[in-house]
């Protein structure tokens, strides 16, 4: 091996060690400043970022109501199928045959984070949510039903839609 070039690797792994070893020694007399250290005891008093992106979920108001008719466009945008809408047929009060969402299916596992649910739901039904512990023993954990049990539609977008299809 060309002399000048086994030096220049010694000297090469001198200068990397030595980087390393700098910022080791920086927050090693400077505890407050590891932000890692503290979690998860932390946990509630952790500040996410609004535009974290931690899994989709279905806002619901104080009356577990949603706006959701099932429509099913967050269904066919997704790139992945990791959603799946069930809808049920029922008749109404009036006599009339309506269609009103069973489930939303939102597989976390084969989700990308993409967005183009959330963008593409006229409605505004599913939104980013900041849960971040998704580790689970069991994948089948990983599949979420985002309308909560016992939840309904909102009455005025229950309104719109039985308008529309009248
Ligand atoms: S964020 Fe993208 S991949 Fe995930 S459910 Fe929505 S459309 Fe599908
Ligand atoms: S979440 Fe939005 S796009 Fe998806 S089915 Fe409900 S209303 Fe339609």
């Amino acid at each position: 091996m060309n002399i000048f070039k086994y030096f220049g690797e010694v000297f090469g792994a001198i200068r990397s060690l030595w980087a390393g070893m700098r910022v080791t020694g920086y927050y090693s007399i400077r505890p407050g400043k590891v932000v890692t250290q503290k979690y998860p005891e932390n946990r509630k008093t952790l500040v996410i970022a609004d535009r974290f992106k931690g899994e989709v979920i279905m806002t619901h108001d104080s009356n577990n109501q949603h706006t959701c008719n099932g429509c099913g466009i967050c269904e066919m945008n997704c790139p992945n199928g990791s959603i799946e809408i069930i809808s049920n047929k029922i008749t109404n009060a009036e006599g009339k045959s309506e269609r009103i969402i069973d489930k939303h299916i939102y597989h976390l596992s084969m989700c990308t984070f993409c967005g183009l649910c959330i963008k593409t739901c006229p409605s505004g039904s599913i939104k980013w949510g900041h849960d971040f512990e998704h580790a689970v023993f069991d994948r089948n954990k990983l599949t979420k039903v985002l309308n909560q049990p016992g939840s309904s539609i909102r009455k005025e977008i229950k309104e719109v839609k039985e308008t529309k299809e009248a």
